[in-house]
């Protein structure tokens, strides 16, 4: 598994899988084959996380090649991804709580056997501590093994889900506070109230074709109990007036300028941000980090090409910047954070038409949400 940061590689990977792999993809997509053979599943998460290719530029590809009906299991793929932070922007104290249960819960842990057997892998079940070993060297794992992952952290070895998502996030490349939080409380059983999901031994040799062996997991575990409840929040995201000659700031986010709504626009200056370990709260292995500032060097480089007068800054430079400036939304999460905390009010945000249009449809459960998937394609494809 070769994850190349650059556009040219994304777009390669993303016609060779509508190309080769997608007819399979409902019937396969569940296997992890392991990480040599990854052709069931798209892989593209690193670069849709990063804004490398939008959500819009997949759907219009998949539906060029084939109908609705043929591709919609992995078009829902895409709207999960929709939905997930759709649903978070609706409720952003979830990610506030995360971040504060993650600070008083860490300290506790720090000499916990559970805790560093499980981040070291050794913890002498063979799938999990090989999963461990996976994520470390490629920063990536198959969506069944991080479901059955977070499954044996929280219920067989009882560590807290927050933890295990503070550790997705650290070494994931396609880290994103939306999927990656909300993907541990949907197992953990606090998402779906209620609802955990439990790893089974033979659902886990089922679909790594018996690669593993010594599977004892805790099959009947006691729920997570969270009382919390999150109401949403009234927020319209309505563009800011776009003016000719501002300078616009992209977050690690939304990478690709020109595959975003405001390509046409014509920006002063375009400022990529780069925000290091010094301002996050979860600190990211040192790969993660040089595979976004690869990205961001790679779309330098292409907009150059293209005479646009673009650079890279360090995040804590916004403070110094007095002048109104425009951004391409961030989302909830560290680099949002970062803007509230430093009260940067001179920056106004612009959003996707797409986040705009399907944000109100996630106000519910994905079930609900799933009903609109035709109206959202509908409107932009
Ligand atoms: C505990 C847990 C943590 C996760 N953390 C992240 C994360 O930090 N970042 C992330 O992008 N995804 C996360 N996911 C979702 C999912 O596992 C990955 O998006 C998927 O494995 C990426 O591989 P792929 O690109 O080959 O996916 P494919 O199966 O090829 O799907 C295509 C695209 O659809 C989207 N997608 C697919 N499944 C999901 C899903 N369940 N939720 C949201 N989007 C989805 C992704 O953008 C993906 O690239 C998490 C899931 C779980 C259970």
């Amino acid at each position: 598994m070769n994850f190349e940061p650059s556009r040219e590689f994304a777009t390669q990977q993303l016609e060779k899988f509508i190309n080769k792999n997608l007819v399979e993809y409902s019937r396969l997509r569940n296997f992890d084959f392991g990480p040599n053979n990854r052709s069931n599943i798209s892989c593209l998460s690193p670069y849709v996380t990063h804004g490398i290719i939008s959500e819009l530029e997949i759907l219009n590809k998949c539906l060029k090649k084939f109908s609705f009906l043929k591709s919609e299991k992995f078009i829902q793929e895409i709207f999960w991804r929709i939905y997930w932070k759709g649903w978070l922007e609706l409720r952003p104290k979830v990610w506030v709580d995360f971040l504060k249960d993650l600070k008083e819960i860490k300290p506790s842990f720090q000499n916990n056997q559970n805790y560093l057997s499980a981040i070291n892998g050794k913890t002498k079940i063979e799938c999990f501590d090989n999963w461990v070993n996976e994520l470390k060297n490629y920063n990536y794992l198959h969506n069944h093994t991080r479901m059955w992952f977070a499954s044996i952290w929280i219920f067989t070895l009882g560590l807290p889900w927050q933890l295990g998502a503070e550790f997705f996030t650290k070494y994931l490349y396609d880290g994103d506070s939306a999927s990656n939080t909300l993907g541990w409380r949907w197992v953990a059983g606090v998402q779906t109230k209620g609802k955990n999901y439990v790893a089974l031994e033979w659902n886990i040799k089922k679909f790594t074709n018996n690669r593993f062996s010594n599977i004892k997991l805790n099959e009947n575990p006691t729920q997570v109990i969270d009382d919390r409840n999150y109401s949403i929040i009234n927020n319209s995201f309505i563009n800011s007036n776009l003016s000719s000659n501002q300078d616009l700031l992209i977050f690690e986010n939304n990478l690709s300028f020109e595959q975003s709504d405001f390509n046409n626009q014509s920006f002063k200056n375009i400022y990529f941000v780069f925000k290091g370990n010094d301002t996050r709260q979860i600190q990211l292995d040192e790969k993660v980090l040089s595979f976004k500032k690869s990205l961001i060097n790679n779309q330098i480089e292409n907009l150059k090409n293209k005479s646009f007068n673009c650079k890279i800054i360090n995040i804590q430079d916004l403070k110094n910047i007095k002048e109104s400036l425009l951004a391409l939304y961030p989302s909830v999460g560290e680099n949002l954070d970062f803007i509230n905390l430093n009260n940067l009010k001179n920056i106004s945000f612009l959003y996707r038409k797409i986040d705009q249009f399907s944000w109100k449809y996630c106000n519910k459960g994905f079930f609900n949400f799933k009903n609109y998937i035709p109206k959202i394609i509908q409107e932009f494809i």
